[in-house]
């Protein structure tokens, strides 16, 4: 099965999230038995498609495109004197889920199959909140629509707001009432039937995330996401070791060497990568017998587009340490709509096993009509 031509496929309208406006990459890998793989990421098309193209297609062109190992492998080492993050492996995680996918067709199973089979029957999800920062005016509404569709855990960023004010480096016994104020409202209307986790998106100095964390315990999240920057894990030890609340990182972690200094620093108690950014569904997986080897749980980072979430979606029934996976209900029910013919939602708290053969979706005829198109081709 020999790869013949490779193709990148964007929009150039994103959608919006907390953080701006994003885009979503596709990546679609033709071979000469006429089965195509389509893979996936975020959030830069631009930069990532040059990579995909001007620098990962010649290493893929005229190649067996089921020797998925050899050919990551090979890719890694064509961007090693360019940096082995950011775009480049942003490129290689796209590429290596379309290899898979491929894979799965080739087989005539899904992904999850090749992986070693089903660990589960449905996959348990918790919803993060990217409905217009309600979880500010609204927790406990907020909280009650996610309960009534059988969704039992969230997560939130309240702090958000609060380290936009200070940067990050103080906070006030008012902002720290203020930041708490939706967890505990929700832990007073639900107790124990509602978990919440809770996000920093790495914002915060480790005095104040000591200080918060220390704020928090009484109210039992579920987890501390992402309180500091990715870079020291050394400083994350020592927060980890001065709070009873656990910690959990970080989808800013790329390969399985970085993933290696979390797990070696004990700094995190949830293992979570994005498989679209850290190396795709074989770095992923490896990363996840890493957390194993520590009695680790793995609950993948899960927000950008719609391959991400099927890719994702075939990992997470097959890892036995999967702990819970993100989902996003804006995004299954309404921002995928039209990318793809099933959103694969979740039912009643848990997203099904997606279906085969390979990832066991391709993008809606819809979206190649667009006028906002943007495809390129290398062969
Ligand atoms: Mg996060």
């Amino acid at each position: 099965m020999k790869i013949i031509a490779i193709e990148t496929i964007h929009l150039a309208r994103g959608v919006t999230v907390h953080a701006g406006p994003i885009q979503w990459l596709w990546v679609r890998i033709h071979t000469d038995e006429g089965l195509t793989g389509l893979g996936e990421t975020y959030p830069d098309p631009v930069t990532e498609k040059a990579v995909v193209l001007q620098r990962l297609a010649p290493v893929l062109l005229g190649r067996d495109a089921s020797q998925i190992d050899r050919l990551w492998a090979d890719m890694f080492e064509a961007i090693a004197y360019s940096g082995w993050a950011g775009a480049e492996l942003r490129a290689i995680s796209a590429i290596d889920i379309a290899l898979w996918d491929l894979a799965g067709k080739a087989a005539n199973k899904p992904i999850y199959q090749l992986l070693g089979g089903a660990s589960r029957q449905s996959i348990r999800t918790y919803n993060t909140c990217y409905d217009n920062y309600s979880f500010l005016t609204h927790p406990v509404e907020l909280a009650r629509s996610l309960y009534e569709s059988g969704i039992r855990a969230m997560k939130i960023w309240p702090f958000d707001p609060i380290a936009k004010v200070t940067r990050g480096q103080y906070i006030t016994a008012d902002q720290m009432r203020q930041g708490s104020e939706p967890l505990r409202l929700i832990k007073a209307e639900f107790g124990d039937s509602m978990e919440v986790a809770m996000e920093f998106h790495g914002y915060w100095n480790l005095t104040c995330a000591q200080q918060i964390a220390r704020a928090l315990e009484p109210l039992q999240p579920l987890w501390l996401e992402e309180m500091l920057p990715q870079d020291n894990l050394a400083a994350y030890r020592e927060l980890g070791q001065s709070t009873r609340l656990p910690l959990c990182l970080s989808e800013r972690l790329m390969t399985r060497w970085q993933f290696r200094e979390l797990l070696e620093n004990r700094a995190a108690r949830f293992i979570m990568p994005d498989i679209c950014w850290t190396g795709g569904i074989s770095e992923a997986k490896k990363i996840a017998t890493a957390a194993e080897m520590y009695y680790l749980p793995v609950c993948p980072h899960n927000c950008g587009g719609p391959i991400l979430h099927y890719a994702l979606a075939h990992l997470a029934a097959n890892i036995p340490n999967l702990y819970i996976l993100e989902s996003v209900r804006k995004h299954y029910l309404e921002e995928y709509i039209g990318i793809v013919p099933d959103t694969l939602g979740a039912v009643n708290g848990e997203i099904p096993l997606p279906p085969g053969p390979g990832l066991g979706v391709e993008l809606s005829p819809g979206v190649f009509a667009r006028k906002d198109l943007c495809v390129d081709r290398m062969e």
